[in-house]
């Protein structure tokens, strides 16, 4: 291998969506927000006042949206914070995870409505993109790691600060951050309402376990987990309100059933409850419930119109996230990193190196040191056996 000199060059292309198909789902967002709020007096308030705009905002131009508009795009950054190899995801987990959030927030992911319209399966016309440029200007593929001393994270920023053993926040007015590591046992993941202004914390924080899809049959093994937090960043609320069982509470949207509590495992059918007890009943369904991934299946037209109001020129605070550049790759090309030695024998070795997003190829070549000639090959994959050393 010391004789050897190789350059990589990918191809690059878009990806066409994956298909994707999933014991219990806690998420600590209301009391990552109790903890918010404790650390900053003012935020009940701030959340108070753009709630009332979001409201107005609504009534008068609800009327517009969820028809073949302009999609936004939203560039993310997969933080991944790992202590143990297994928490340290792959590359192709993280890009199916983003494809199954881009179905959901497209309206195709194909989960029975029970008994409701599927009309009531939105296209949010909202999508995300792994970032393709760092705040810096470099090539990406919107995912960074580090390997921390933390055995788990709770609710709060410490998994989003280097310095208390997770990762800093890429500038959050071009980048929805996205953490994935081990979290406290009792939740699977949180997210921070845009309400109160976006501060360098606001983002996801998902638990290993329940990124991307990985099993169909383990609760949250499709990638549902994430799409719920995406929601909350993007202003929404639990289904049933978050006033434990009473039907008191409203997640400000008319067109998803006023819902007691929270919905558990994989309920079939009409299923009613005291707040709405005839059919088509409670949408069970819907992403912000804790129904299993195998069963989460929409976000409703008014939960659409809800999130695209944080996008109004006006006053939407994540405005900056749809015009951001990020999602765009600096010029021709991102280059593979991390080339490694997968095995090796007396005149050969099979080489490999970091699948990149997007790339439907890599230009590979070899030579020894001091001569002119490579030898070249184009892969589809990201590892290549060569001979005859
Ligand atoms: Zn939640
Ligand atoms: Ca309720």
């Amino acid at each position: 291998m010391k004789n050897l000199i190789l350059t990589l060059v990918c191809l690059f292309a878009a990806v066409t969506l994956r298909a994707q198909s999933a014991h219990e789902f806690k998420c600590a967002t209301t009391e990552n927000l109790e903890k918010q709020k404790d650390a900053d007096p003012g935020l009940e308030s701030r959340m108070l006042l753009y709630e009332e705009q979001v409201q107005q905002w609504i009534s008068e131009n609800s009327n517009k949206l969820n028809k073949a508009g302009t999609t936004i795009t939203i560039p993310v950054v997969v933080h991944i914070v790992y202590k143990t190899a297994a928490q340290n995801i792959s590359n192709q987990r993280v890009f199916d995870q983003i494809d199954s959030t881009n179905k959901a927030f497209a309206g195709q992911i194909e989960h029975s409505m029970g008994a409701f319209s599927s009309g009531l399966q939105a296209n949010c016309n909202i999508q995300f993109c792994l970032a393709k440029k760092t705040p810096d200007g470099q090539a990406t593929n919107g995912i960074e790691r580090r390997q921390t001393t933390v055995d788990s994270f709770d609710v709060g920023g410490a998994v989003k600060w280097d310095i208390s053993g997770g990762m800093d926040p890429w500038d959050p007015t071009k980048y929805l951050n996205i953490w994935v590591c081990n979290t406290y046992s009792y939740f699977s993941g949180y997210a921070n309402y845009p309400g109160g202004g976006i501060g360098q914390e606001f983002g996801s924080i998902v638990r290993y376990g329940a990124f991307g899809p990985t099993d169909p049959t383990y609760y949250r093994g499709n990638g549902g987990t994430l799409t719920h937090e995406l929601g909350h960043n993007l202003n929404l609320r639990h289904i049933w309100g978050d006033d434990g069982t009473s039907c008191d509470g409203t997640d400000y949207c008319d067109d998803t059933p006023n819902q007691a509590g929270y919905t558990r495992g994989v309920p079939t059918g009409v299923v009613t409850d005291n707040c709405s007890a005839s059919s088509p009943g409670i949408m069970y369904m819907n992403f912000m419930d804790y129904s299993d991934d195998i069963v989460g299946a929409n976000y409703t037209p008014d939960q659409a119109t809800r999130m695209q109001a944080n996008f109004a020129s006006s006053n939407g605070v994540l405005l900056s996230l749809a015009n951001s550049d990020a999602c765009s790759a600096p010029s021709s090309c991102e280059i593979p990193t991390a080339l490694k030695v997968i095995s090796k024998s007396s005149r050969g070795a099979e080489l490999g190196w970091t699948a990149m997003y997007g790339a439907t190829g890599y230009n590979f070549r070899y030579r020894k040191v001091g001569a002119s000639s490579w030898t070249s090959s184009t892969l589809t994959s990201n590892s290549k056996s060569i001979g005859g050393l």
